[in-house]
């Protein structure tokens, strides 16, 4: 379902992804947008946060109240609290305009493949040179162990739960300090900085874990 009102990206997306492979349902808002994903049950989500009716969070936290079909957010670029809160508001991913096609078939696939596994446990992270056996908890690059400390190794499997996926701020220090924490950013930027040093052979060009800008952390691979 593609909830979006600019007729220009519903087309390009009709136009770009082949219809033998996706089914589209179109809605250029919000409410409507909501009762199509009731109505056909879709794979996916791609949404748009500015909307004609109601907003773009609104309508994830409306979704999230009972669905946990995958969504991908539409985004105007420069905007990096947008797409934060629409990742804390429980939104999978974000593409910002104008994205290509590859880009978005890219994000679909990881989405796709994360609902598919669900909650899911994977007993080892294999990928890219990078393994975390989560029941030794002992991480190795590239058949080298590596020995992280224990709030460091906390973070990676936080990462590495979500393969492909950002995950901001917020939900790192929820998953590594628990709920109601009272840590800053600065925490997650000076354990992601002991990370890097440990697993990645450049640091400041990194393999495994990209910066997002102004959102979070995401793992690569897998
Ligand atoms: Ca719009």
């Amino acid at each position: 379902v593609v909830i979006e009102d600019e007729k220009g990206i519903r087309r390009f997306l009709q136009a770009g992804m082949p219809s033998e492979d996706f089914e589209w349902n179109e809605s250029e808002c919000g409410e409507d947008g909501i009762r199509k994903v009731a109505n056909v049950n879709p794979d996916v989500v791609l949404l748009d946060l500015g909307l004609p009716d109601i907003d773009g969070l609104t309508v994830i936290s409306r979704l999230r109240e009972w669905t946990q079909v995958p969504i991908i957010v539409l985004t105007a670029r420069g905007r990096d609290q947008d797409k934060v809160a629409a990742l804390d508001a429980g939104a999978d991913d974000y593409l910002t305009k104008p994205f290509s096609l590859a880009e978005l078939s890219a994000r679909i696939r990881v989405s796709l493949r994360h609902s598919k596994k669900g909650a899911e446990a994977q007993p080892i992270y294999d990928s890219g040179g990078l393994l975390i056996d989560f029941g030794r908890r002992s991480v190795a690059v590239d058949g080298r162990e590596v020995r992280l400390t224990p709030t460091e190794y906390s973070v990676l499997c936080a990462l590495a739960k979500h393969p492909g996926r950002v995950l901001t701020h917020a939900q790192l220090l929820d998953a590594v300090w628990g709920p109601g924490n009272i840590e800053s950013t600065h925490t997650i930027r000076v354990h992601m900085a002991g990370i890097r040093q440990k697993i990645e052979s450049d640091p400041s060009h990194p393999r495994f874990i990209r910066t997002e800008t102004g959102v979070g952390y995401r793992l690569m691979g897998a």
